[in-house]
Formats: C-alpha cells, sequence, structure tokens
C-alpha cells in the first residue's frame, strides 16, 4: 500500500465546531451598523467604502498584528490591499489565525520569496497572443475583462497585473481580443476573467458577452469570478436577467472557508441558478484556511446547498510570497483520498496542479490502481479494501476468447 490513508475522518455531526462550520449566518454590519440598508446593500457604496489601507485596518481592528501591520505597509507596491465592508465583517478579530483574515490581510511574509516563487507563476505573458488574452489549449481561451476586484487575494496568481500595485498598467483592448477570437476558429470556449469580470457595469459586460455571441465558433461562455463572495450585492436581479440572454453561460465562483458561505452569499448564487447559469467553485488549498478534511467537507456539504458544483481545487501556485499560505501537495492527496467515497460523488473537485512555467493544469489523483498485470487490474477502494478486475494486458476482456473457441467447437 501507499502512504494514503484510508481512514475515516469524521466529526460527530452534532459537533458544535462542525455545526458552527455549517451553519449559514448573516455577515452582520460590524462597524456599519449606522449605514442605511439602501447604502449597505449598494455594491457601489461597498466599492467605494472598501477598507484599502494600513490606516483604516488600525482603526477597524485594533488586534491587528505587528505582521498584518507591516504587510499593510507593503502592499500598494506588490497587490493592493483592498476589503469590501461586507467581507471585513467575516473576520474574527479575536482570533490571530482567522481563516478569513488570512486571505485577505496581508502580511510581512509577502516580502519573502522563496527561490522557486515567481511573478507569473503559470507562464500567462508567454502564452499570449494579443494583450489581455492568455490561449494555452487548443479549443478554449482565458479573456482578461480588468485588472481590478472587489477584494484582493493575498495569494493572487495574477497579481503582477491585478490591482496595478506593481506597475503592470495593464489596458484589455477588446478589440483586438475579439478579433484574435473571430480569427481562430478552433476557439469554442472563451473564459472572461481578470481581475474580476463582474465589476464591470451590466452594459459594459452585456456589449462583450453580445459581442461573443455573435462568433459563430463559440459554443460555450463562463464567468470567472469572486465576486458572490466579496460583493454578493452585485448579483442584483437585473444582473441575473441581462446574463440569462447569453446561454449556455457558466460561472465559476472562488470560494475557500465554510464561513464565506454566508446567508446574503446563498441568496445571491440562488438568484443565479435561478437565472439558469450552472455554478462551479475554484478553491485553493490554503494553510491556515482549508487545509483540513473536516472544514474542506464542511465547506462542500455547504457549497452543494448553494446549487454549487465543487470544480478545481487548486494546489497554490508558486506565486512570489505564497509561501506562508502554502500547504503541501502530499496534504492536499491526504485530503482528496479522506473525502472520495466518505461523501457525495458531487461533492468532489477535481485536484489540479497548474504546472510551473505554464504546462497548463495536471490533475493529482490518489492511488486507486495498484497494479495492471496480465489477466488483471488490482484496484483499492475508499476503505483500503483490495479488489481485481480481470482484464488481459491488450484490454481484452479475460476469457473472451476461451469461451468462443469453445462455441465455435460446438458448431
Ligand atoms: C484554467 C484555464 C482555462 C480553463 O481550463 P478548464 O480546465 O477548461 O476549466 C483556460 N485557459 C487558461 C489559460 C486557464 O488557465
Amino acid at each position: 500500500m501507499t502512504d494514503q490513508t484510508c481512514e475515516t475522518v469524521e466529526e460527530p455531526p452534532d459537533s458544535p465546531w462542525l455545526q458552527s462550520l455549517k451553519t449559514f449566518r448573516s455577515a452582520g454590519r460590524g462597524f456599519w451598523s449606522d449605514v442605511p440598508d439602501s447604502l449597505w446593500n449598494d455594491w457601489r457604496w461597498q466599492m467605494k467604502n472598501r477598507i484599502t489601507s494600513r490606516e483604516q485596518l488600525e482603526k477597524y481592528m485594533p488586534t491587528l498584528l505587528p505582521e498584518e501591520s507591516e504587510g499593510s505597509r507593503l502592499a500598494n507596491t506588490k497587490l493592493a490591499l483592498g476589503i469590501t465592508p461586507y467581507f471585513f465583517n467575516l473576520i474574527d478579530a479575536t482570533d490571530e489565525n482567522c481563516p478569513i483574515r488570512w486571505q485577505v490581510i496581508p502580511r510581512i511574509q509577502e516580502a519573502s520569496t522563496a527561490p522557486w516563487e515567481m511573478s507569473d507563476p503559470c507562464g500567462e505573458d508567454t502564452h499570449s497572443p494579443v494583450p489581455g488574452l492568455v490561449h494555452r489549449y487548443p479549443d478554449r481561451v482565458l479573456f482578461m475583462v480588468t485588472d481590478r476586484c472587489a477584494s484582493y487575494c493575498r495569494y493572487c496568481t495574477r497579481s503582477r497585473l491585478v490591482s496595478n500595485a506593481a506597475g503592470y498598467d495593464f489596458h484589455p483592448d477588446f478589440d483586438r481580443q475579439i478579433e484574435y477570437i473571430q480569427n481562430t476558429p478552433s476557439i469554442r470556449d472563451v473564459l472572461l476573467s481578470g481581475g474580476d469580470p463582474l465589476l464591470l457595469s451590466d452594459d459594459k459586460l452585456e456589449s462583450l458577452l453580445r459581442r461573443l455571441r455573435a462568433i459563430p465558433h463559440i459554443e460555450f461562455l463562463r464567468i470567472g469570478t469572486r465576486i458572490p463572495i466579496f460583493l454578493p450585492q452585485r448579483i442584483t436581479p437585473a444582473l441575473c436577467n441581462m446574463l440569462r440572454n447569453y446561454h449556455p453561460l457558466f460561472l465559476s465562483i472562488h470560494s475557500n472557508h465554510p464561513r464565506e458561505l454566508t446567508t446574503e452569499v446563498r441568496e445571491a448564487l440562488g438568484r443565479l441558478a435561478d437565472a439558469g447559469i450552472p455554478l462551479g467553485n475554484q478553491s485553493v488549498l490554503l494553510k491556515h484556511v482549508n487545509d483540513d478534511t473536516v472544514v474542506m467537507k464542511a465547506h462542500l456539504h455547504k457549497l452543494l446547498m448553494c446549487r454549487v458544483k465543487p470544480y478545481y481545487l487548486y494546489q497554490c501556485d508558486l506565486i512570489a510570497g505564497s509561501s506562508h499560505l502554502r500547504a503541501s501537495v502530499r496534504q492536499g492527496l491526504k485530503i482528496m483520498s479522506e473525502l472520495r467515497g466518505h461523501t457525495t460523488g458531487y461533492a468532489l473537485p477535481q485536484y489540479v496542479i497548474d504546472a510551473p512555467g505554464g504546462g497548463g493544469k495536471i490533475p493529482v489523483n490518489p492511488e486507486y490502481v495498484l497494479s495492471h498485470n496480465n489477466d488483471r487490474v488490482v484496484l483499492r477502494n475508499y476503505e483500503g479494501k483490495v479488489f481485481e478486475y480481470p482484464e488481459a494486458a491488450d484490454g481484452s476482456p479475460v476469457g473472451v476468447k476461451l469461451v468462443r473457441k469453445s462455441e465455435s467447437d460446438l458448431a
């Protein structure tokens, strides 16, 4: 056997810790209790009132750690600090290791770059035929729409350009991007990304979707966005009514921890699902956040309750300054094998490594095929029990030739 565990990692269903992870709660109002509902629920108000400086962080969070204070000073030269008031309210200021805090409050460790870390870990800039497009796979293309997000994830794989703090000066040219897609008939799938495409106004986004839909070889559109998590107020009925005109349109959200799935988020995702938009989730495996089977499982279950199919679990890219957030591949494999078979198949994401340097996403899976022999494949199940499936080395079902021979003998 390999070193992979086959244990059940179960938290009793009535454990208070598990209950608190799985309960849908509102983010509440926190410091903004006197703001009228009409403003709080307005996504533009949330954007205007983001926490973007060390001074604001210190004001709203007296428990700010020295390493966070230092990190926040540094942020505006690397990847900007930005947190919507809504999302800020999910931080537990009394907990140094709050999983929300680790994701959005910079720490001074971001200044340390390991030798294998890079500013463009997936080699996107070398696969870019025109600015703002990454064309790595034969039939689909990544279309960057903006360099802005509602809040900034400290492990952002695209921090070289996102938020423009590092001076990349990203200027998408939709005309050139669309022209390349028009002239490349092998592309049948366009993935809008950024930055966050849902920061565009409804009108701008609609004009882009309309132009892409007008290209005859485009079959499938999708949007990668963390807005439903950082800014659920943006998911208005008007936005959903617009999006539903561009089907088939899928949406991939990005959530990492069960506490991100609030009642506000559940309602926003419900509006998208009701507009017929299939929803997937992409998580990043992160130390201090979700590198634990019980937490991961609670998150996956909550996603299903929000009608979201867990799509990918990413090994954290080798982005400069992310060592303090990186969980190991071994831990990722251990979590995956503690999930497979132990819970709903629909709940399981595909664990992938986006190959350093630009090879694309590579699936990494616990080993279930123990050996291929001359007459059988040897397998293990989720409990570690061994099973055999008869099959010859050339793939033909064992015994079939023998049966036929005896049949022809009879004839
Ligand atoms: C992730 C990614 C895609 C989409 O890959 P899927 O496996 O189809 O989801 C496309 N292009 C680039 C550059 C990507 O990084």
